[in-house]
């Protein structure tokens, strides 16, 4: 197999075999070189890899930089963009509820993955968790969630509808 580095740099239109097998590498090398967890993610447009990202929770201090979530910031630089519309996400593992969250933000058009997250579970990373808390009602959720200045709150949003300028995204 080619290495990785040699097609991004090509520009050339990578097989979907390729990119997959891309993401998993970097999942690899993160554990070997010591950086982080077995995750990695390549985000894909027009065929190009436009950017990459591993696992840095551990080496960065950082609970959020996940494979996907680092993935899809190196992009948005390279891109200059705060939308990956037309982008597609290749990971070593089904995604994470944040890592999801982040590709609908991105607006990501499609999402490829590895293994799933019953493998991940196996590995020691519990996601499944996660989505059986989303579905939970707010009261019953491990983590507490209570409303508070509700009708203080909607004060952030009446100034962001009446703002003039505003970028929405
Ligand atoms: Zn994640």
């Amino acid at each position: 197999m080619p290495e990785p580095g040699v097609l991004s740099r090509s520009g050339r239109r990578l097989s979907t075999y390729v990119i997959r097998a891309c993401a998993i590498a970097l999942a690899i090398e993160n554990v070997t070189s010591g950086k982080g967890g077995p995750f990695g993610a390549v985000i894909v447009r027009e065929g190009k890899i436009v950017g990459e990202g591993t696992n840095t929770v551990t080496a960065g201090n950082d609970p959020t930089a996940h494979g996907e979530v680092n993935a899809i910031r190196a992009a948005c630089k390279s891109l200059g963009t705060f939308s990956l519309a037309g982008c597609e996400l290749y990971t070593s593992c089904e995604p994470c509820p944040m890592c999801l969250a982040a590709a609908y933000w991105a607006h990501i058009r499609a999402i490829y993955y590895g293994a799933n997250a019953a493998d991940a579970a196996k590995a020691g990373f519990d996601d499944a968790f996660l989505y059986d808390e989303i579905r939970k009602e707010h009261a019953a959720r491990t983590v507490p969630s209570t409303q508070l200045l509700r009708d203080e709150a909607w004060t952030s949003f009446k100034v962001w509808i009446e703002a003039p300028n505003k970028i929405e995204y």
